[in-house]
């Protein structure tokens, strides 16, 4: 181990997440245009690379591995970096390895996760309605995702699900959505959409389904209780009295959140962002692929990344313009 990575607000960065692949078999209208055009294979961090930099960053005191994208688990051969990072694990090092996936290609994944000593998952799901999802997702197909889900349980697994709030879209869902994941003893989060790339002509506002207001629905038939848990992120916790279930919420456009970030962005090309609704970034892939057997330069590049990030994001509905809106896609620096 080295130094641990403090930032200059004394935030403790233990948590990264890394883009492995911009790519994806679903497009979701949120998230990609239908056309998008992806970055060229030699862009991308190798599954050698990726290995190297999340080692190093591990040995500098990352706790935690989320890996998404685009979808993970469509690159090719990515059960080989799995594999690579459960000896972290095992030496004790790191602490979590888990991923967000749109849940596509977990019937075939989910076994080899699990012995790759992945625990938990977040499965990305916006709606239990066939045609809905085909609307949301363009290309995805529910059937699939549910087979994903039933094999990911089966392999122990356990499960979040993971809920974009779109108003008029899956507004009239939140108490079946409720009801599966309690049911199946899935946990369950709503995430506020974020203004993020560009999307083609969705109309972004009229998406915008506050949290607060979904709050107030569940509220109107369940007993909230709030929950002190902390994750260093955007999400806050509730317990629904009834049914015992823990329900999460995701506000990335509040500032409330920010004075407990411990968590940077690796993007597949490996650019580091420091916060999520900043443009500021680090490559640092330049000084990895410079010095092929010595990992200095890469830990220099990362300490004085660290050094930048910002105390906070511009993200701004309020005004009901597209305040602070990020240019960059999600797929692309990692949900
Ligand atoms: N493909 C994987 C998936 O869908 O879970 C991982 C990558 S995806 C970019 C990560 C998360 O970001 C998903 O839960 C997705 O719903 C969410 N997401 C994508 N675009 C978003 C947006 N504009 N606002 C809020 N969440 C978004
Ligand atoms: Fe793909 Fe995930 Fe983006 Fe949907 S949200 S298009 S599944 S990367």
């Amino acid at each position: 181990m080295t130094e641990p990575l403090v930032d200059p607000f004394q935030r403790a960065i233990n948590y990264l997440r890394v883009s492995v692949t911009d790519r994806c078999d679903f497009r979701c209208v949120y998230c990609m245009s239908e056309n998008m055009t992806f970055l060229p294979k030699a862009e991308l961090l190798t599954l050698e690379e990726l290995d190297r930099m999340c080692s190093t960053f591990v040995r500098m005191g990352v706790e935690k591995l989320r890996i998404t994208g685009g979808e993970p688990l469509v690159r090719r051969e990515i059960m080989t970096f799995f594999r690579a990072m459960s000896r972290h694990l095992e030496s004790g090092a790191l602490k979590e390895l888990t991923l967000t996936t749109n849940g596509s290609q977990l019937e075939r994944f989910a076994g080899d996760l699990a012995e790759a000593g992945v625990r938990r998952i977040n499965v990305s799901l916006d709606t239990l309605d066939e045609a809905k999802f085909a609307e949301i997702t363009r290309w995805g197909r529910l059937p699939q995702v549910l087979r994903g889900i039933d094999a990911a349980q089966e392999a122990g697994l356990r499960i979040k699900i993971n809920v974009v709030a779109l108003k008029g879209f899956n507004e009239d869902e939140l108490f079946t959505l409720t009801d599966w994941c309690a049911e199946r003893d899935m946990d369950l989060t709503f995430i506020e959409v974020m203004p993020m790339g560009d999307i083609g002509n969705e109309n972004r506002l009229g998406q915008y389904w506050p949290l607060k207001d979904l709050r107030a629905t569940l509220a109107e038939q369940y007993t909230l209780v709030d929950l002190a848990e902390r994750t260093g992120g955007p999400a806050r916790y509730v317990r629904l009295d009834e049914t015992g279930q823990k329900i999460g919420f995701i506000t990335p456009l509040t500032h409330n959140f920010c004075e407990s970030c411990n968590r940077v962005r690796l993007t597949c090309t490996g650019e580091l962002y420091m916060c999520l609704g900043q443009e500021d970034m680090a490559d640092l892939r330049a000084p990895l692929r410079a010095a092929p057997n010595d990992d200095t330069p890469l830990e220099e590049a990362i300490r004085a990344a660290i050094l930048r990030k910002p105390k906070g994001h511009d993200f701004d509905y309020s005004r009901q313009s597209l305040g602070g809106q990020m240019p960059r896609h999600m797929s692309h620096t990692g949900g």
